[in-house]
Protein backbone atom coordinates (compact mmCIF):
# COMPACT_ATOMS: atom_id res chain seq x y z
CA UNK A 1 0.00 0.00 0.00
CA UNK A 2 1.40 3.57 -0.71
CA UNK A 3 -0.38 6.72 0.51
CA UNK A 4 0.48 10.57 0.51
CA UNK A 5 0.98 12.94 3.07
CA UNK A 6 -0.35 15.92 2.31
CA UNK A 7 2.48 17.53 2.30
CA UNK A 8 4.33 15.73 -0.08
CA UNK A 9 6.65 16.22 -2.89
CA UNK A 10 6.75 14.64 -6.11
CA UNK A 11 10.69 14.69 -7.00
CA UNK A 12 9.30 14.53 -10.83
CA UNK A 13 7.53 18.13 -10.69
CA UNK A 14 9.27 20.04 -8.32
CA UNK A 15 9.00 23.47 -8.20
CA UNK A 16 11.36 26.15 -6.29
CA UNK A 17 8.55 26.96 -4.36
CA UNK A 18 8.93 22.99 -2.76
CA UNK A 19 12.84 24.17 -1.41
CA UNK A 20 11.76 25.54 2.23
CA UNK A 21 9.60 22.71 2.72
CA UNK A 22 12.69 19.98 1.42
CA UNK A 23 15.45 22.48 3.19
CA UNK A 24 13.43 22.41 7.10
CA UNK A 25 13.31 18.50 6.32
CA UNK A 26 16.77 17.84 5.58
CA UNK A 27 18.51 20.65 7.81
CA UNK A 28 15.91 21.09 10.28
CA UNK A 29 16.06 24.92 9.99
CA UNK A 30 14.11 27.66 8.26
CA UNK A 31 16.54 29.31 4.93
CA UNK A 32 16.15 32.03 2.81
CA UNK A 33 16.27 31.31 -0.60
CA UNK A 34 17.96 33.36 -3.42
CA UNK A 35 17.48 33.08 -7.36
CA UNK A 36 20.01 33.60 -9.88
CA UNK A 37 18.78 33.09 -13.77
CA UNK A 38 20.37 31.50 -16.82
CA UNK A 39 20.70 32.99 -19.85
CA UNK A 40 20.11 33.06 -24.16
CA UNK A 41 22.83 35.12 -25.75
CA UNK A 42 21.38 36.40 -28.87
CA UNK A 43 24.86 37.45 -30.73
CA UNK A 44 28.40 38.01 -29.96
CA UNK A 45 29.29 34.68 -29.16
CA UNK A 46 33.62 33.50 -27.85
CA UNK A 47 33.82 37.83 -28.04
CA UNK A 48 33.30 38.22 -24.20
CA UNK A 49 36.63 37.26 -23.50
CA UNK A 50 38.20 38.86 -26.45
CA UNK A 51 37.40 42.49 -24.50
CA UNK A 52 34.35 42.69 -27.37
CA UNK A 53 30.38 43.13 -27.39
CA UNK A 54 28.19 40.49 -26.39
CA UNK A 55 23.78 40.79 -26.41
CA UNK A 56 22.56 38.22 -23.44
CA UNK A 57 19.12 38.07 -21.90
CA UNK A 58 18.73 36.50 -18.76
CA UNK A 59 15.79 33.56 -18.62
CA UNK A 60 13.12 32.92 -16.67
CA UNK A 61 15.14 29.89 -15.80
CA UNK A 62 17.35 29.74 -12.52
CA UNK A 63 19.26 28.74 -10.14
CA UNK A 64 17.33 28.77 -6.59
CA UNK A 65 19.85 28.37 -3.59
CA UNK A 66 18.04 28.28 -0.03
CA UNK A 67 20.31 28.84 2.98
CA UNK A 68 20.45 29.14 6.69
CA UNK A 69 23.44 30.31 8.45
CA UNK A 70 25.72 27.99 11.11
CA UNK A 71 27.48 29.00 14.29
CA UNK A 72 30.87 27.48 13.12
CA UNK A 73 32.26 27.78 9.51
CA UNK A 74 31.30 24.78 7.89
CA UNK A 75 29.64 24.79 3.86
CA UNK A 76 27.07 21.85 3.81
CA UNK A 77 25.65 21.68 0.30
CA UNK A 78 23.12 19.62 -1.10
CA UNK A 79 22.10 19.16 -5.15
CA UNK A 80 18.31 18.33 -5.53
CA UNK A 81 18.52 17.92 -9.14
CA UNK A 82 21.85 15.84 -8.70
CA UNK A 83 20.53 14.34 -5.06
CA UNK A 84 24.51 14.50 -4.13
CA UNK A 85 25.98 16.12 -0.99
CA UNK A 86 29.57 17.67 -0.14
CA UNK A 87 30.86 19.77 2.83
CA UNK A 88 33.71 21.48 3.10
CA UNK A 89 35.38 23.50 6.53
CA UNK A 90 36.00 27.64 4.95
CA UNK A 91 39.29 27.44 7.34
CA UNK A 92 40.82 24.81 5.46
CA UNK A 93 42.88 24.94 2.42
CA UNK A 94 40.68 23.22 -0.65
CA UNK A 95 41.41 22.16 -4.20
CA UNK A 96 39.81 21.30 -7.34
CA UNK A 97 37.66 18.06 -7.23
CA UNK A 98 36.71 18.26 -10.69
CA UNK A 99 32.96 17.86 -9.56
CA UNK A 100 29.77 20.38 -9.62
CA UNK A 101 31.42 21.19 -5.76
CA UNK A 102 34.04 22.82 -7.52
CA UNK A 103 32.19 25.73 -8.72
CA UNK A 104 30.46 26.41 -5.20
CA UNK A 105 33.54 25.62 -3.13
CA UNK A 106 35.68 28.30 -5.65
CA UNK A 107 32.51 30.88 -5.23
CA UNK A 108 33.10 30.65 -1.21
CA UNK A 109 36.96 30.80 -1.30
CA UNK A 110 36.99 33.52 -4.00
CA UNK A 111 35.04 35.85 -2.10
CA UNK A 112 37.24 34.97 1.37
CA UNK A 113 40.36 36.07 -1.05
CA UNK A 114 38.37 39.43 -2.17
CA UNK A 115 37.98 40.30 1.73
CA UNK A 116 34.40 38.70 2.04
CA UNK A 117 34.24 37.44 5.85
CA UNK A 118 31.47 34.48 5.78
CA UNK A 119 29.60 32.27 8.15
CA UNK A 120 29.38 28.95 7.76
CA UNK A 121 26.04 27.62 6.19
CA UNK A 122 23.40 24.86 5.02
CA UNK A 123 22.52 25.20 1.69
CA UNK A 124 20.39 23.42 -0.71
CA UNK A 125 20.43 24.50 -4.19
CA UNK A 126 17.68 23.70 -6.86
CA UNK A 127 17.73 24.59 -11.04
CA UNK A 128 14.80 24.90 -13.66
CA UNK A 129 17.42 25.16 -15.75
CA UNK A 130 19.34 21.73 -17.60
CA UNK A 131 22.87 21.24 -16.92
CA UNK A 132 25.43 21.61 -19.87
CA UNK A 133 22.80 22.81 -22.15
CA UNK A 134 24.89 26.32 -23.01
CA UNK A 135 22.30 28.14 -21.06
CA UNK A 136 25.11 28.78 -17.83
CA UNK A 137 23.42 26.68 -15.29
CA UNK A 138 27.07 27.11 -13.96
CA UNK A 139 26.84 30.51 -13.38
CA UNK A 140 23.47 30.45 -12.25
CA UNK A 141 24.89 28.30 -9.70
CA UNK A 142 27.79 30.47 -8.82
CA UNK A 143 25.48 33.89 -8.39
CA UNK A 144 22.95 32.00 -6.35
CA UNK A 145 25.58 30.73 -3.98
CA UNK A 146 27.47 33.45 -3.54
CA UNK A 147 24.47 36.00 -2.97
CA UNK A 148 23.09 33.77 -0.67
CA UNK A 149 26.52 33.41 1.25
CA UNK A 150 26.68 37.21 1.41
CA UNK A 151 23.00 37.52 2.33
CA UNK A 152 22.99 35.13 5.21
CA UNK A 153 26.78 36.46 6.38
CA UNK A 154 25.90 40.52 6.48
CA UNK A 155 28.04 41.30 3.90
CA UNK A 156 26.29 44.09 1.34
CA UNK A 157 25.98 43.25 -1.82
CA UNK A 158 27.81 44.77 -4.62
CA UNK A 159 26.87 42.53 -7.94
CA UNK A 160 29.52 44.03 -10.12
CA UNK A 161 31.80 42.42 -7.67
CA UNK A 162 30.09 39.09 -6.69
CA UNK A 163 29.40 38.64 -11.35
CA UNK A 164 33.98 39.28 -11.31
CA UNK A 165 34.38 37.00 -8.31
CA UNK A 166 32.47 34.25 -9.84
CA UNK A 167 33.88 34.40 -13.15
CA UNK A 168 37.07 34.28 -10.89
CA UNK A 169 36.08 30.89 -9.02
CA UNK A 170 35.44 29.48 -12.69
CA UNK A 171 38.62 30.61 -14.26
CA UNK A 172 40.90 29.55 -11.44
CA UNK A 173 39.46 27.14 -9.14
CA UNK A 174 36.74 24.95 -11.80
CA UNK A 175 39.61 25.99 -14.29
CA UNK A 176 37.37 26.96 -16.72
CA UNK A 177 38.94 30.22 -18.37
CA UNK A 178 35.42 31.29 -19.21
CA UNK A 179 34.61 35.44 -20.29
CA UNK A 180 32.58 37.64 -18.15
CA UNK A 181 29.23 37.34 -20.05
CA UNK A 182 27.53 34.92 -17.82
CA UNK A 183 28.13 35.93 -14.82
CA UNK A 184 27.31 39.40 -15.43
CA UNK A 185 24.10 39.13 -16.99
CA UNK A 186 23.01 36.49 -14.22
CA UNK A 187 23.59 39.22 -11.48
CA UNK A 188 22.53 42.27 -14.04
CA UNK A 189 19.68 41.02 -16.21
CA UNK A 190 16.61 43.17 -16.94
CA UNK A 191 12.77 41.76 -17.46
CA UNK A 192 11.79 41.84 -20.97
CA UNK A 193 15.50 43.04 -21.95
CA UNK A 194 18.51 41.95 -23.72
CA UNK A 195 21.67 44.08 -22.37
CA UNK A 196 24.32 45.12 -24.84
CA UNK A 197 27.85 44.55 -22.52
CA UNK A 198 31.04 45.95 -23.64
CA UNK A 199 33.15 43.53 -21.73
CA UNK A 200 36.21 45.58 -21.86
CA UNK A 201 34.53 48.72 -20.07
CA UNK A 202 31.78 46.56 -18.46
CA UNK A 203 29.55 49.76 -20.04
CA UNK A 204 25.99 48.23 -20.48
CA UNK A 205 22.76 49.00 -22.19
CA UNK A 206 19.59 47.27 -22.32
CA UNK A 207 18.15 46.53 -25.44
CA UNK A 208 14.12 46.00 -24.74
CA UNK A 209 12.74 42.62 -26.92
CA UNK A 210 9.60 43.94 -29.04
CA UNK A 211 6.61 42.61 -28.21
CA UNK A 212 5.64 41.33 -31.52
CA UNK A 213 9.12 38.78 -31.16
CA UNK A 214 9.81 35.91 -29.22
CA UNK A 215 13.12 34.19 -28.13
CA UNK A 216 12.36 30.46 -29.04
CA UNK A 217 15.28 28.19 -27.15
CA UNK A 218 15.75 24.58 -28.65
CA UNK A 219 17.99 22.31 -26.90
CA UNK A 220 19.70 19.84 -29.04
CA UNK A 221 19.88 17.76 -25.93
CA UNK A 222 23.56 16.69 -26.77
CA UNK A 223 26.39 17.80 -24.50
CA UNK A 224 29.64 17.40 -25.39
CA UNK A 225 31.95 16.84 -22.71
CA UNK A 226 35.24 18.39 -24.69
CA UNK A 227 33.81 21.56 -24.91
CA UNK A 228 35.55 22.70 -21.46
CA UNK A 229 38.99 21.69 -23.30
CA UNK A 230 38.38 23.18 -26.37
CA UNK A 231 36.68 26.17 -25.14
CA UNK A 232 40.49 26.53 -23.48
CA UNK A 233 42.17 26.08 -26.68
CA UNK A 234 40.09 28.41 -28.24
CA UNK A 235 41.54 31.29 -25.69
CA UNK A 236 45.47 29.90 -26.51
CA UNK A 237 44.73 30.66 -30.04
CA UNK A 238 42.87 34.29 -29.56
CA UNK A 239 45.91 34.74 -27.53
CA UNK A 240 48.76 34.09 -29.93
CA UNK A 241 46.41 35.87 -32.40
CA UNK A 242 46.78 38.88 -30.75
CA UNK A 243 50.48 37.98 -29.84
CA UNK A 244 51.13 37.69 -33.66
CA UNK A 245 49.06 40.89 -34.72
CA UNK A 246 49.93 43.70 -32.09
CA UNK A 247 53.90 43.47 -33.34
CA UNK A 248 52.02 44.82 -36.37
CA UNK A 249 49.33 47.04 -35.81
CA UNK A 250 49.51 49.67 -33.14
CA UNK A 251 47.55 49.25 -29.53
CA UNK A 252 46.31 45.88 -30.31
CA UNK A 253 45.63 44.52 -27.00
CA UNK A 254 42.79 42.31 -27.67
CA UNK A 255 40.66 40.92 -30.70
CA UNK A 256 38.45 43.83 -30.03
CA UNK A 257 41.03 46.32 -30.93
CA UNK A 258 40.75 45.00 -34.82
CA UNK A 259 38.93 45.82 -37.60
CA UNK A 260 37.48 42.99 -40.03
CA UNK A 261 39.81 44.96 -42.77
CA UNK A 262 42.32 45.43 -40.87
CA UNK A 263 42.95 41.95 -40.40
CA UNK A 264 42.11 40.70 -43.63
CA UNK A 265 45.51 42.90 -44.42
CA UNK A 266 47.46 41.32 -42.28
CA UNK A 267 46.30 37.82 -43.00
CA UNK A 268 50.29 36.61 -43.98
CA UNK A 269 51.17 37.52 -40.94
CA UNK A 270 48.91 34.43 -38.93
CA UNK A 271 48.85 30.77 -39.31
CA UNK A 272 45.54 30.01 -41.25
CA UNK A 273 43.72 28.29 -38.23
CA UNK A 274 44.50 31.36 -36.21
CA UNK A 275 43.49 33.58 -38.92
CA UNK A 276 39.99 31.90 -38.84
CA UNK A 277 39.63 31.88 -35.18
CA UNK A 278 40.53 35.63 -35.25
CA UNK A 279 37.79 36.59 -38.25
CA UNK A 280 35.27 35.09 -36.53
CA UNK A 281 35.84 36.57 -33.79
CA UNK A 282 36.49 40.11 -35.49
CA UNK A 283 33.28 39.89 -37.28
CA UNK A 284 31.25 39.03 -34.43
CA UNK A 285 32.12 41.69 -32.79
CA UNK A 286 30.84 43.79 -36.07
CA UNK A 287 27.82 41.84 -35.99
CA UNK A 288 26.58 42.17 -32.33
CA UNK A 289 26.70 45.59 -32.99
CA UNK A 290 25.01 45.68 -35.68
CA UNK A 291 22.07 43.43 -34.15
CA UNK A 292 21.95 45.99 -31.81
CA UNK A 293 21.08 48.77 -33.84
CA UNK A 294 18.56 46.32 -36.04
CA UNK A 295 16.88 45.46 -32.59
CA UNK A 296 15.99 49.04 -32.00
CA UNK A 297 15.03 50.11 -34.88
CA UNK A 298 12.61 46.99 -35.13
CA UNK A 299 14.64 45.81 -38.46
CA UNK A 300 14.05 41.83 -37.71
CA UNK A 301 14.85 40.52 -41.03
CA UNK A 302 18.34 42.57 -40.53
CA UNK A 303 18.56 40.82 -36.84
CA UNK A 304 17.83 37.22 -37.95
CA UNK A 305 20.17 37.88 -41.08
CA UNK A 306 22.91 38.28 -38.45
CA UNK A 307 22.11 35.62 -36.13
CA UNK A 308 22.37 33.25 -39.35
CA UNK A 309 25.87 34.81 -40.39
CA UNK A 310 26.74 34.27 -36.84
CA UNK A 311 26.27 30.34 -37.23
CA UNK A 312 28.21 30.29 -40.11
CA UNK A 313 31.40 31.85 -38.51
CA UNK A 314 31.04 29.60 -35.60
CA UNK A 315 30.58 26.74 -37.71
CA UNK A 316 33.18 27.23 -40.54
CA UNK A 317 35.91 29.65 -38.78
CA UNK A 318 35.63 28.92 -35.49
CA UNK A 319 34.56 25.28 -35.15
CA UNK A 320 32.65 25.26 -32.42
CA UNK A 321 29.15 24.03 -33.60
CA UNK A 322 28.16 20.33 -34.21
CA UNK A 323 25.80 18.66 -36.64
CA UNK A 324 22.52 18.34 -34.52
CA UNK A 325 23.56 22.23 -33.94
CA UNK A 326 23.25 22.82 -37.78
CA UNK A 327 20.62 20.44 -38.10
CA UNK A 328 18.38 22.47 -35.58
CA UNK A 329 19.27 26.12 -36.71
CA UNK A 330 18.45 25.01 -40.29
CA UNK A 331 15.28 23.36 -39.46
CA UNK A 332 14.27 26.50 -37.60
CA UNK A 333 15.23 29.00 -40.22
CA UNK A 334 12.77 26.95 -42.43
CA UNK A 335 9.77 27.58 -40.48
CA UNK A 336 7.41 30.84 -41.65
CA UNK A 337 7.65 33.63 -39.52
CA UNK A 338 11.41 33.02 -38.41
CA UNK A 339 14.14 35.61 -38.98
CA UNK A 340 16.72 33.75 -37.80
CA UNK A 341 18.53 31.08 -35.62
CA UNK A 342 21.95 30.21 -34.56
CA UNK A 343 23.63 28.03 -32.19
CA UNK A 344 24.36 30.13 -28.48
CA UNK A 345 26.68 29.55 -25.71
CA UNK A 346 30.07 28.36 -26.14
CA UNK A 347 29.34 25.05 -28.73
CA UNK A 348 30.10 21.52 -29.13
CA UNK A 349 26.32 21.05 -28.57
CA UNK A 350 24.12 22.66 -26.56
CA UNK A 351 21.07 25.05 -27.75
CA UNK A 352 20.19 27.06 -31.00
CA UNK A 353 18.30 30.53 -30.44
CA UNK A 354 15.48 31.84 -32.84
CA UNK A 355 13.88 35.36 -33.21
CA UNK A 356 10.26 34.05 -33.87
CA UNK A 357 7.76 36.33 -35.27
CA UNK A 358 5.10 36.38 -31.69
CA UNK A 359 2.13 34.27 -34.15
CA UNK A 360 4.21 32.21 -35.26
CA UNK A 361 5.72 30.61 -31.86
CA UNK A 362 2.10 28.23 -31.95
CA UNK A 363 3.59 26.24 -34.84
CA UNK A 364 6.92 26.63 -34.55
CA UNK A 365 7.43 23.02 -31.74
CA UNK A 366 5.50 20.52 -34.10
CA UNK A 367 7.72 22.12 -37.23
CA UNK A 368 11.21 21.58 -35.58
CA UNK A 369 10.48 18.87 -33.12
CA UNK A 370 9.30 16.00 -34.95
CA UNK A 371 11.77 16.33 -37.69
CA UNK A 372 14.87 16.76 -35.48
CA UNK A 373 13.60 13.72 -33.56
CA UNK A 374 13.62 11.72 -36.95
CA UNK A 375 17.03 12.56 -38.20
CA UNK A 376 18.52 12.44 -34.49
CA UNK A 377 16.78 9.55 -32.86
CA UNK A 378 17.13 12.72 -29.60
CA UNK A 379 13.88 14.17 -28.70
CA UNK A 380 14.19 18.20 -28.35
CA UNK A 381 13.15 20.58 -25.63
CA UNK A 382 11.89 23.79 -27.48
CA UNK A 383 11.18 26.87 -25.77
CA UNK A 384 9.61 30.23 -25.98
CA UNK A 385 11.51 32.67 -23.07
CA UNK A 386 11.03 35.79 -21.87
CA UNK A 387 13.81 37.58 -20.74
CA UNK A 388 13.67 37.78 -16.54
CA UNK A 389 15.37 39.87 -14.01
CA UNK A 390 18.52 39.14 -12.29
CA UNK A 391 19.96 37.95 -9.55
CA UNK A 392 17.97 38.85 -6.05
CA UNK A 393 15.68 37.14 -3.28
CA UNK A 394 13.72 34.66 -4.40
CA UNK A 395 9.87 35.65 -4.53
CA UNK A 396 7.37 32.66 -4.95
P1 LIG B 1 26.25 25.25 -18.62
O1 LIG B 1 26.83 26.36 -17.82
O2 LIG B 1 26.08 25.61 -20.05
O3 LIG B 1 24.98 24.69 -18.06
P2 LIG B 1 28.59 23.93 -17.68
O4 LIG B 1 29.25 22.63 -18.02
O5 LIG B 1 29.40 25.17 -17.70
O6 LIG B 1 27.31 24.06 -18.62
O7 LIG B 1 27.96 23.85 -16.22
C1 LIG B 1 27.19 22.74 -15.82
C2 LIG B 1 27.76 22.19 -14.53
O8 LIG B 1 27.45 23.08 -13.43
C3 LIG B 1 27.15 20.87 -14.12
O9 LIG B 1 27.82 19.80 -14.74
C4 LIG B 1 27.35 20.88 -12.61
O10 LIG B 1 28.67 20.51 -12.27
C5 LIG B 1 27.17 22.35 -12.26
N1 LIG B 1 25.79 22.65 -11.86
C6 LIG B 1 24.95 23.54 -12.43
N2 LIG B 1 23.75 23.56 -11.80
C7 LIG B 1 23.82 22.68 -10.79
C8 LIG B 1 22.91 22.23 -9.78
N3 LIG B 1 21.67 22.70 -9.69
N4 LIG B 1 23.37 21.28 -8.92
C9 LIG B 1 24.61 20.79 -9.01
N5 LIG B 1 25.50 21.16 -9.94
C10 LIG B 1 25.12 22.09 -10.83
MG1 LIG C 1 28.83 27.18 -18.03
Amino acid sequence: LSYHKADDIDMQTLDAKDLPLLFRRRYGAEPLVFRAPGRVNLIGEHTDYNDGFVLPAALDLSTYAAIAARSDRMIRVHSVNLNSDFAFDLDEPQSRAGAWSDYICGVALELEKSGYRLRGADIMVFSTLSMGSGLSASAALEVAVGYALLSVSGEEIDLLDLAKICQRAENDFVGMRCGIMDQFISCHGVEGAALLLDCRSLEHRTVPIDPSVRIVICNTMVHHELAGSAFNERRRECEEAVALLSSSIKGVMALRDVGVEQLEAHAARLPATIFKRARHVVSENARALAAVAALETRDFTEFGRLMNASHESLRNDYKVSCAELDLMAELARGVPGVYGARMTGGGFGGCVVALVEAFATAHFADAVGPAYEKATNLSPMIFTCFPGPGAGPAIF
